[in-house]
C-alpha cells in the first residue's frame, strides 16, 4: 500500500526531472486532492484547518479534544525528490489505516497533519501552512510573491481555500493545550545516516537559521579595459571579499567548537546589462546561516553586517538589505526522544539520536512549548533533488516506531 500511494502522488506531480508541488499552488493541492480521496476510501474522517493544511484522523472524531498530532509536509522543492515532507503524511495516514483496520485507536486521537507551504523555494519563506496556524504570517509575509506567477502568498492561500481574515487578524487557529505531542517522520536530508548504516534515527534538535533572500551591492560599472584598480568600485569583487572573510569566521569559530553552517546559494549580475568587458556595478546574492544556537546566528549577522561596512568603506561599495527572516533553533523533547528510542530498541532496529541540520514544521510546535520529536528514515542522494531514494524496507520499520509510539502516549 505504502509503495503504491508514494508511486501515485509521484506520478500526479512528476515534471520530467523530478516531482513539483508548488506551495499552495497546483502539484501540493494536486497531492492533497489524492490523500484525501485515499483517507475517505479507507473510512477515514478528513477536514481542512483555517490555513487550508489537511487534517485526518478516525471517523468520529471531535477535533477540539486533546489529541496527539502527526504530520509533515505536502509540498517540494521545484524539481524535487519525492519523499521529503509526503514520508511523514504517508507514514501518519498508515498509523490511522493501522488504527482502524485493528479497531484498536490510541488513548489519546491521532490526527494526521498534511501541511501546505513548508518549503521556503517558493515564496522565500518557510513554514508558512504550519506558521498560519499559529497565527505568525503578517503582512509583509502575505505580500511576498511566487518565485514564477508573481501572485502573493494571501492570493495563493485564498486560492487554496485558506481563510484568510483569520490568517491576517494573526491570532492562532487552534488551541495549542489540545496538542499534547507532536510527532514528524522524515527522510534525513544529509548523508549522516547512510555513511553510520542507520535505518532510523531520533532527532535531537533542530536548526535555526538566519537569512536574506537578496542582498544587493551597488558600485559603479566601467569598462574593463580604462578604469585603474585604485578607482575601482567592482560590486562583485566586493561580494567576493565578503565571502571569503565570511568563510574564515566561520573556520575559526569550527575550530572553537561552535554550530555553524553558512550558504550564499544566490549570485547573479544582471543579465541584461552583463558582459565580459564590464566591470559590475551591482551583484545581487542571497545569505543564509545556521545553527542549533540562537546567539551564534545573531552573533554570526552581525558579524556579516559589520564586514558589509567594512567592505563598502574600502571599495566604495553599499550593501542594501532586503527584510532579514529568521527561523529559531528548536530543542525535542527529552521524554518524547526517549520513547521513539524504546520503541527502536524494542523492535531491534538500529538508530542513534542525531540533530537535524534542515529545518522541519515540528520546530514551530517545539518553540510553541509543545512537546515534539522527529524520526529519520534513512535516504540516499541527500534531498531537494530528484535522486531522493529512501527505500521501503526502512520506511516500514519507521511506521511501525511511530504506530507504537503513539499507541503509548496517554
Ligand atoms: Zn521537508
Amino acid at each position: 500500500m505504502a509503495e503504491d500511494l508514494f508511486k501515485q502522488v509521484r506520478a500526479l506531480s512528476a515534471d520530467g526531472v523530478g516531482v513539483t508541488r508548488e506551495s499552495y499552488g497546483r502539484g501540493e493541492s494536486a497531492a492533497a486532492d489524492f490523500l484525501r480521496d485515499f483517507a475517505l476510501q479507507q473510512g477515514l474522517q478528513v477536514s481542512v484547518d483555517g490555513a487550508a493544511n489537511l487534517r485526518f484522523s478516525l471517523p468520529g472524531i471531535d477535533l477540539n479534544t486533546p489529541a496527539i498530532w502527526c504530520g509533515s509536509h505536502l509540498d517540494s522543492v521545484p524539481q524535487g525528490g519525492n519523499y521529503d515532507g509526503l514520508a511523514g503524511v504517508i507514514a501518519g495516514l498508515l498509523c490511522l489505516v493501522e488504527q482502524q483496520r485493528s479497531a484498536r485507536p490510541s488513548a489519546l486521537p491521532l490526527q494526521v497533519l498534511g501541511f501546505r507551504g513548508e518549503e521556503s523555494a517558493w515564496f522565500g519563506k518557510a513554514y508558512m501552512g504550519s506558521g498560519a496556524l499559529f497565527g505568525k504570517l503578517g503582512a509583509e509575509d502575505l505580500a511576498l510573491k511566487q518565485r514564477n506567477t508573481g501572485e502573493t502568498l494571501a492570493h495563493c492561500m485564498q486560492q487554496a481555500g485558506a481563510d484568510m481574515d483569520a490568517i491576517r487578524a494573526q491570532a492562532p487557529l487552534f488551541d495549542k493545550r489540545l496538542v499534547r505531542a507532536y510527532l514528524e517522520l522524515h527522510i534525513e536530508q544529509g548523508p549522516v545516516m547512510v555513511a553510520r548504516e542507520l535505518p532510523l534515527a531520533v532527532v535531537s534538535g533542530i536548526r535555526g537559521n538566519v537569512r536574506h533572500n537578496r542582498i544587493e551591492c551597488i558600485g559603479e560599472a566601467g569598462h574593463s579595459g580604462v578604469v585603474p584598480r585604485w578607482l575601482r568600485r567592482d560590486a562583485m569583487f566586493a561580494v567576493a571579499d565578503l565571502i571569503m572573510r565570511l568563510d574564515e569566521h566561520w573556520r575559526v569559530l569550527l575550530e572553537r567548537g561552535t554550530d555553524l553552517v553558512v550558504t550564499t546559494g544566490v549570485v547573479s549580475t544582471d543579465a541584461a546589462e552583463h558582459s565580459i568587458s564590464r566591470i559590475p556595478g551591482q551583484v545581487g546574492f542571497s545569505f543564509e546561516a545556521r545553527s542549533k544556537s540562537q546567539d551564534t546566528l545573531e552573533a554570526f549577522y552581525q558579524l556579516m553586517r559589520a564586514e558589509c561596512r567594512a567592505i563598502g568603506r574600502e571599495r566604495q561599495v553599499r550593501f542594501e538589505f532586503d527584510r532579514r527572516l529568521l527561523s529559531d533553533p528548536a530543542t525535542m523533547d527529552g521524554q518524547l526522544c526517549e520513547l521513539l528510542s524504546k520503541t527502536c530498541s524494542r523492535l531491534g532496529t538500529a538508530f542513534e539520536v542525531i540533530p537535524s541540520g534542515a529545518g522541519h514544521d515540528a520546530s514551530l510546535f517545539a518553540n510553541a512549548g509543545i512537546p515534539s520529536a522527529m524520526l529519520f528514515i534513512r535516504n540516499q542522494n541527500g534531498s531537494h533533488n530528484p535522486d531522493e531514494a529512501m527505500e521501503m524496507d526502512d520506511f516500514m520499520p519507521g511506521v511501525q516506531v511511530l504506530h507504537e509510539t503513539i499507541a503509548a502516549l496517554t
